[in-house]
Formats: structure tokens, sequence, C-alpha cells
């Protein structure tokens, strides 16, 4: 073969820590501030929510922690994931830019969640918790947390948004494989799912009803904390193990990028690809430029605002400096579900403020449009949240064959789409619309 296209590690390369950005940013972030007293939140504010040593890292002052042995054990299962070029995509393009891309849809769950959700399984498990409560939009959050109960023996409970409980019936079947018990939120489970339910027995949920259930349902029982699988600090750290291996890969392929592409929804899979290459940015001053891609019908960096917002709908959690569209904001629904979320990982937003990464927004059916280049050129049908990297990395790739520059484009795939063929359905029988 003329051209290497597949860039492996072995077990061994599983990194060792994962990159805590806060220890290198140029300026510090605003802290999250306690909803009720609007000073800078504790430690001891958390604990009923997450588990102490969760807590800790959510504040870790380290720039390398280590990554405790049975979780590397378990990443083993899918990680290091494999690095690719895409060099048929280049081909159809008829580019002179080498396009690569990291594939977390190797994971059990098929995306890059599991590297988080394993994570904060152990914490908790060694913590003496025996349940987790999460709540879950289309299924991706609920499935991989599902998987990481199971590996550490941990009870799961997830609350999922009613009309995708129903519609999207698939992830729920992986959740109760492997063991976990799944609400349609609103549910008969908690108060707020019953009074929800009294007034309008219809109601067809929505993540924020779901987020109050499962913090609910922690409050009220023993032994049970909850879970968040994007936005906050924990999570992206756990993330950057997508980035460490990355370096290593585009070592061995001898390429440095040029520019570095993620979706971001809450930020995390996004954050996990970017952090470790934005080290090297500030602290080596490397030219990377780094894109963050989102749907324009919830366009949070692009059309939002930088200010404190709550997490949540219902306003339980803390408030944090990130861009939003409000608390209240109502995305329209498109097929990429992970993305409709209406804030932005406090990291993630800083360094969009700071100018150290670039943000840019497409309408759905320009997504599948590349989605569609993408599987008919490298085989791997995307999930439709991942696709948004694939049109930005392809649009990438455009301009540098107008420019005539050999320019070297990274992206994440982080997860695939083999649950969301409806999606493509939809797109190959023209009645998927731009909202
Ligand atoms: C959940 C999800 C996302 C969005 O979440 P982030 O925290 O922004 O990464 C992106 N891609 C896939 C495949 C997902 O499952």
């Amino acid at each position: 073969m003329s051209t290497t296209t597949h860039f492996t590690l072995s077990q061994a390369d599983i990194p060792t820590h994962w990159y805590n950005i806060l220890t290198d940013l140029p300026e510090p972030m605003p802290l999250p501030l306690h909803p009720a007293t609007q000073q800078p939140i504790t430690p001891d504010d958390m604990t009923p929510i997450f588990p102490e040593n969760l807590v800790m890292q959510e504040f870790s002052p380290e720039r390398w922690v280590e990554i405790p042995e049975p979780i590397r054990e378990i990443y083993a299962l899918w990680r290091p994931t494999p690095l690719l070029r895409a060099v048929r995509l280049e081909k159809e393009l008829q580019t002179p830019a080498h396009i690569y891309y990291k594939y977390e849809g190797v994971s059990p769950a098929g995306s890059h969640k599991p590297n988080t959700a394993v994570a904060q399984a152990y914490y908790n498990k060694v913590a003496g918790i025996q349940r987790l409560a999460t709540e879950t939009g289309a299924g991706q959050w609920g499935s991989a947390l599902s998987l990481a109960c199971r590996l550490f023996g941990l009870e799961c409970t997830v609350y999922m948004v009613k009309v995708s409980y129903f519609q999207k019936p698939y992830r729920k079947m992986m959740m109760e494989t492997w063991g976990a018990t799944v609400y349609p939120s609103p549910s008969e489970n908690t108060g707020f799912g019953r009074k929800l339910l009294r007034e309008d027995p219809d109601c067809p949920g929505s993540l924020g009803i779901a987020i109050s259930e499962a913090i609910e349902d922690t409050l009220h029982s023993k032994n049970t904390r909850y879970s968040l699988g994007s936005v906050l600090n924990h999570v992206c750290l756990h993330q950057t193990v997508i980035g460490l291996e990355a370096i290593k890969q585009m070592e061995m392929a001898g390429e440095e990028p040029d520019v570095l592409v993620g979706c971001v929804g809450g930020g995390s899979n996004f954050a996990g690809l970017a952090f470790p290459f934005l080290r090297k940015k500030i602290t080596e001053g490397k030219p990377y430029r780094v894109v963050a891609v989102e749907p324009s019908a919830c366009p949070t960096l692009t059309a939002g605002e930088l200010r404190y917002d709550f997490g949540d709908t219902a306003r339980t959690t803390p408030l944090m400096w990130m861009y939003t569209l409000g608390h209240d904001f109502m995305p329209p629904k498109i097929h990429a579900g992970g993305l409709r979320y209406h804030g932005m990982a406090p990291t993630v937003s800083h360094l969009y403020h700071l100018g150290l990464i670039e943000a840019v927004a497409y309408p759905q059916t320009k997504v599948f449009e590349a989605a569609l280049t993408f599987a008919r050129t490298e085989g791997i049908i995307p999930a439709p949240e991942s696709s948004h990297a694939v049109r930005a990395a392809i649009d990438e790739a455009i301009k540098a064959r107008e420019a005539g520059e050999k320019k070297v484009v990274l992206f994440n795939l982080s997860g695939h789409g083999m649950l969301d063929l409806s999606a493509y359905e939809a797109y190959l029988s023209g009645s998927l619309q731009d909202v």
C-alpha cells in the first residue's frame, strides 16, 4: 500500500494521566456560584450530589491527574482508539489537505461518553456509593453510564425524556441490557414528576425536567449520587485521553495538525481532543487553529451570551460562567440530540472568550450532506452530532484546495450513527429540513 492510513497504539500507550487545562489558562476562570447566596460554591455545597473525590477533582490544582489502574483496565476494552487518515475522502474532495480523524465510536456504547462514565462510576464505587441517578435525552449518556455502572457493580437509574423513550427505543434497550432501570420522564417516581403528570398526563418531557427528577431522586435516597455526562471540569478532564493519544498518533503519522475540529454540545468531546493540543498552543506557542462546531439551531458560542446561568431548566444547579442561550431556551428538535444544550462547558466558554479557539455553526441539511460524503468514502456512518465536525473538516479541506495550500486537518469523530439511521432516512427521502 502506498499510504499509511491507520495509526494504532498498543495497550501500553493508554494514557497514565489526564490533563487538567485549568492549570495552564492564561487567565483564571470565574468560579461557579451558589444559586441562593450568589457566593462562590464550596466543595461542601456539592457533596450531597457528587462524591467528595469527584468534587475535589472538579477543583483540582494538579496539571496531570493519575488515572487509577482499574479505570485503565476498562479503557483497554476499546482504547487506545484508532486515528485514521481519510485518504478516500481527500481524493473525493480533490484537496491537497491531509484529513485525519480520531474515532471514538469503537467504545461499547458507540461514543466518547464511556471515557468519563467509567471514571465517574469508579470514583463513586470507591466512595461507597451504591447507585447512580442521571438523565438522558436521546440515550447516549444513559447508555454509557449504564455500561460503566455494570462494570463496577453499581445500580443505575436513568430518567429518559419521555418522547425519546418512546421514539428511540433502542438506546433504552441497551441500558436495560446493561442492567439499568429506565423511567420515561416525567415519571411517577419523583414528586416533581407526579406534579407535572397531574397537570398534564401527556407531558412529553425535556432534559431540564429529567435533570430535576434525577437530582430529586439523588437527594431523597441513601447511598445515591448524581452523574453528569458533559460540561463540568472533571468530565472534560476525563475526556483528555482522546487528545493525549492523538498527539502520539500524529507523531507516528509524522505530521502536525494545522486545524483541530470537534463538535460541541456541552463541550466534552471537543475538550477531550483539543485541550492537550491547546496546552502546546498556550505553553509552546504552537499555531494550531482550534474550531468548535455547533448546530445553527442551538448556536451557544456563535450567538449566545457569556454570563452566569443555571445548568438546568429547573434552576437547581450552581450558576456557571458560560456562553448560554438562557436556561429556559427550548432548542428545536434537530437530529443531533446531543447538541441541544443551552449552555457550554465553562472551560470551553473561557477559551473562546480568550480567543484561543474559534466557533462555527451549521444547519442540519449541510451537516447530513457532509455525513453522506464521509460514509460513502470512509465507510463509517457518523453520529449526527459528530457529523457537525465532519462538515467543518470538509470545509477546511475545500478552503485549502481553493487556496492551493497543503493543510493538515484533524477532527474528532465522537461516535457512530448506527442507532440514528432514521435521521439518515429522513435526509435520503428529502424530508429533513432546516429549522
Ligand atoms: C453526547 C454526544 C455529543 C455532545 O456532547 P459533548 O459533551 O459536547 O461532547 C457529541 N457526539 C456524540 C456522539 C455524543 O454522544
